[in-house]
C-alpha cells in the first residue's frame, strides 16, 4: 500500500459533490485513511501552494482555496499517486480524458474540483501538512 493526499476543492464542496467523489474514490480502490474539513487561511494556502510561487495564477488560486471549505484525505492504495493522478485527469477539464472526474465535474482550469499529489515525494509533504508527520 502507498499514500497520497487529495483535495475536495471549494467549487466541489459548494455543489455538494463530496459524497460523489468518495464513491468514486472507492470504487476504484481507494481507501480512506483520515478525512478533515478546513477552511484554509490565506498564510495557509499560500504554504502549500508555495511550489506556484511567481506563477501568475498563485494570487486567483489562493483566493478561490480559501473562498470556502475543503475536505483533504489521505488515501492508501497500491500505486497511489500515479492512480489517483490518472483518476482525476488533467489539471485542465477541457483536456481531462473522457470518464475521470476533473472530466466529469470541473468547471475550468482553475476551479478544478480536486488536488491530488503528483510525486511520492510531494505527497508525504502535503500529508504532513494537513494530517501531521506521524501520518506519513
Ligand atoms: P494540478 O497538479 O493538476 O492540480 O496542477 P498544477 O500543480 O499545475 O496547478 C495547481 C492548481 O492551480 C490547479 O489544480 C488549478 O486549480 C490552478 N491552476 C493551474 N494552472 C492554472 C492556470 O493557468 N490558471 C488558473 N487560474 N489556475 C490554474
Amino acid at each position: 500500500m502507498s499514500k497520497t493526499l487529495l483535495i475536495i476543492k471549494p467549487d466541489a464542496t459548494e455543489r455538494n459533490l463530496i459524497g460523489h467523489i468518495i464513491n468514486r474514490l472507492e470504487r476504484s480502490r481507494f481507501t480512506v485513511a483520515d478525512i478533515r474539513m478546513v477552511t484554509l487561511t490565506e498564510e495557509q494556502a499560500r504554504k502549500f501552494y508555495a511550489v506556484h510561487e511567481g506563477k501568475p495564477f498563485l494570487n486567483d488560486l489562493v483566493a478561490f482555496m480559501t473562498s470556502g471549505p475543503v475536505v483533504p484525505m489521505l488515501l492508501e492504495k497500491d500505486n497511489a499517486v500515479e492512480d489517483l493522478r490518472t483518476l482525476i485527469g488533467a489539471t485542465d477539464p477541457t483536456k481531462a480524458a473522457c470518464g475521470t472526474i476533473r472530466f466529469e465535474i470541473a468547471k475550468d482550469i482553475e476551479k478544478n474540483s480536486v488536488h491530488a499529489s503528483d510525486s511520492d515525494e510531494n505527497a508525504a509533504t502535503e500529508i504532513a501538512f494537513f494530517f501531521g508527520p506521524d501520518a506519513i
